[in-house]
């Protein structure tokens, strides 16, 4: 019998809104067998999920979803296998929470230069975890009113153009794939239809994340359509990539995605978990 992977999920580290033993308690529940938690840019959740992978029997894959800046484009890497004590990756991943809190603080000034105090602080009470993240802003003003949803607040505001956006700077491809390779993980680009760039610069980045040392896109993805499992796992196979699936799991808050729900992968894909 095939197993249920899902390999990207969120807890209250960063974004999510269950704590980490929660979201393997619940994963364990909705029938998956294998999870990776994969926070935003940090690891700290991982002891304790691995620990309740103990208790409810799933098998828990150490995991990170990290930020990057590539030709002004903000691209998410998933680290997979990761040895989450490796210092080069910590000392990455540090920094990259450093620029965090400062982006935090500067985001709840330009929302405050439109009009819309206290925001910082109010994404600060909501997030519990190692960082404060862009969801956080985006569920403070949706409680106070400035939008029905998060899908409206992400048209409204924190994106280009926008009040409360700010620019992320964030790490180099390359030095992304260092930290992971020398974590002994596995590299991955997440969700890869999400980044909006034309057909052409996509297969560039994979170009590029291939030479790097880069093994793998996440085909199947809670955030793609049917199609786009189909096109990517084209880009895979053309560019000699490992295929994985995640949910993008960050709380039953979100009802369009589910644990333990996930397609299999398009015919022709070679699984990213038969190299763990
Ligand atoms: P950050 O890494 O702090 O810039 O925040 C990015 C996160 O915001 C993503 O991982 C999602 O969790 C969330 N996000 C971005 N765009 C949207 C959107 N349109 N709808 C809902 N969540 C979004
Ligand atoms: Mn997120
Ligand atoms: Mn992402
Ligand atoms: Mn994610």
């Amino acid at each position: 019998m095939s197993l249920n992977y899902d390999l990207h999920s969120h807890s209250t580290v960063s974004d999510g809104t269950l704590a980490p033993g929660e979201l393997v308690k619940l994963a364990a529940e909705s029938g998956v067998d294998v999870l990776a938690l994969t926070d935003h840019d940090n690891v700290s959740g991982i002891a304790e999920a691995r620990d309740a992978a103990r208790t409810w029997n799933l098998k828990l894959v150490p995991g990170v979803e990290i930020s990057v800046s590539w030709n002004g484009h903000t691209v998410h890497i998933l680290g997979l296998n990761v040895d989450e004590t490796n210092p080069a990756l910590c000392q990455g991943l540090r920094q990259l929470c450093e620029y965090r809190s400062w982006r935090a603080e500067e985001i709840g000034r330009s929302l405050q230069r439109e009009g819309i105090g206290g925001a910082y602080e109010g994404a600060c009470e909501l997030a519990t975890g190692a960082l404060v993240g862009r969801l956080h802003f985006a569920r403070f003003l949706v409680q106070k009113g400035h939008a029905a949803d998060l899908k409206e607040v992400f048209r409204k505001f924190l994106v280009k153009g926008r009040p409360g956006y700010v620019n992320g700077e964030w790490a180099r491809l390359e030095d992304v794939l260092d930290w992971i390779q020398q974590a002994g993980g596995m590299a991955v680009i997440a969700h890869p239809a999400r980044y909006n760039m034309t057909r052409s610069k996509l297969r560039r980045l994979i170009g590029e994340f291939r030479e790097l040392g880069g093994r793998g896109l996440e085909v199947v993805s809670g955030s793609h359509s049917r199609d786009e499992y189909f096109t990517m796992a084209r880009h895979a196979r053309d560019f000699g990539l490992l295929a994985s699936a995640g949910s993008d799991y960050h709380g039953p808050e979100n009802p369009w995605i589910k644990l333990g729900q996930l397609p299999e992968l398009p015919p022709g894909c070679e699984p990213v978990w038969e190299h763990f």
